[in-house]
């Protein structure tokens, strides 16, 4: 049964990876819309920009009719306000993730009691797979086709060649 109300993925995906997509299409499957709605944290350093991970994000999305990506910044809770949606998705692949998202689950709440958060499991073969270890491994020569969509493997593959000549995401 689709809940009748929209529900948002954040997250920074630099770059998306299949274990995204996977939790995109399953959250798909039980609310009508979906809004992935990426994140600038100045914190992290990325390899993408924020336009390229909406970009492939939204290539990566394109036969989910029932998915709009967007950005945002600044506090997710008062994001959530703004756009009026409460339901947030996270992905869970193994213990180590629970410890992390509890949290933030239970600040999100304490920040805004309308807030539910809703973790879905991925599929078993995803449990392993990162955006972090996927740059890790396409920055040492690795292969990654089994863990992102064709596109995104060939803009990590060009992105690896002009940051090892010093390159970086605007
Ligand atoms: P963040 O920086 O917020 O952790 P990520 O892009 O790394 O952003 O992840 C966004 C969400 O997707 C998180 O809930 C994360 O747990 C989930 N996620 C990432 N990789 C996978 C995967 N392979 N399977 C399931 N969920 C995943």
């Amino acid at each position: 049964m689709k809940r009748k109300i929209s529900a948002v993925y954040p997250g920074s995906f630099d770059p998306p990876t299949n274990g995204h997509l996977d939790i995109i299409t399953r959250a798909s499957h039980l609310f009508p819309k979906i809004i992935v709605s990426v994140t600038e944290n100045v914190n992290k350093k990325h390899i993408f920009s924020l336009q390229e991970r909406i970009d492939l994000l939204q290539k990566t999305t394109k036969n989910l009719k029932s998915v709009e990506v967007v950005s945002f910044s600044g506090l997710l809770a008062n994001y959530l306000e703004k756009i009026n949606s409460f339901v947030l998705i996270r992905g869970l692949r193994a213990l180590s993730d629970f410890e992390y998202e509890f949290q933030m689950a239970l600040m999100n709440r304490k920040l805004n009691k309308k807030i539910e958060t809703i973790f879905l499991m991925t599929d078993q073969s995803y449990t392993f797979l990162s955006s972090s270890m996927v740059k890790e491994i396409a920055m040492l020569g690795g292969n990654t086709s089994d863990f992102v969509p064709k596109h995104v493997e060939k803009e990590l593959k060009k992105r690896v060649v002009s940051l090892s000549k010093g390159g970086y995401a605007k």
